[in-house]
């Protein structure tokens, strides 16, 4: 996923907007000629965009996530980012094999 995406999603259980993004893994990638720069909240500079002198977001797009979570400080739950997706399911309809594997690989970073 790109840092970009963090500009739209919210916690699908509690609603919270924005979600703390952890980077395990990325890599640089060829950003599109045309980008829509972060609106509200740019995960990439972390901070809500009023907040930022730093508003250029072509950074944003150099990179692609593909291992990593996305947390909400609001009610604690984390979701997965593997093989480039978001994996941003509520309680019920989570994939528990695919949670036990990310757990498996990332655990450490996931529960300090
Ligand atoms: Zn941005
Ligand atoms: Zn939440």
């Amino acid at each position: 996923m790109k840092y970009r995406l963090s500009d739209i999603l919210a916690c699908p259980m509690c609603r919270a907007f924005p979600l703390t993004l952890e980077v395990f893994e990325r890599r640089t990638i060829q950003p599109p000629q045309k980008i829509r720069k972060c609106e509200l909240y740019c995960s990439y500079h972390g901070g809500y965009i009023s907040q930022l002198r730093e508003t250029d977001c072509h950074t944003c797009y150099s990179y692609e996530i593909s291992e990593g979570i996305l947390r909400c400080g609001s009610c604690g739950r984390w979701y997965p980012i593997t093989g480039d997706i978001p994996r941003m399911l509520p309680d019920d309809m989570r994939d528990k094999k695919l949670d036990n594997m990310f757990l498996s690989r990332w655990g450490s970073h996931v529960k300090p």
